[in-house]
């Protein structure tokens, strides 16, 4: 993961965000925000269910070191790609990103 220096936050991680999380972050509004754990990628709900995101994660740890299902990876990098595209993918500070994330 690469760094960088915020302002408010000083050295920390980046995080890509959807759009709308990142102009959350601008409007200092907060979002629920879903982890689709295996792109590291964090977005608003609007795009975790308009994107088909539920299908990325069908995809386990299991799956990507055996390689075994070398088709469903494949299909799985695609989508990653077309996801990245649709929600418009942005950067957060890790601090910046604690601050716009709505915990329930
Ligand atoms: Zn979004
Ligand atoms: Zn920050």
């Amino acid at each position: 993961m690469g760094k960088v220096i915020c302002e408010k936050h000083g050295e920390q991680g980046i995080i890509s965000v959807c759009s709308h999380v990142h102009d959350a972050h601008l409007n200092k509004t907060k979002l629920l925000i879903q982890a689709i754990t295996p792109l590291y990628i964090h977005v608003c709900s609007v795009c975790y269910y308009e994107h088909n995101i539920p299908e990325i994660e069908k995809v386990t740890i299991e799956d990507v070191v055996a390689l075994q299902n070398q088709e469903k990876i494949n299909r799985i990098e695609k989508l990653a790609l077309k996801v990245e595209e649709a929600i418009g993918k942005e950067y957060l500070c890790g601090g910046c990103f604690q601050e716009v994330q709505f915990i329930c």
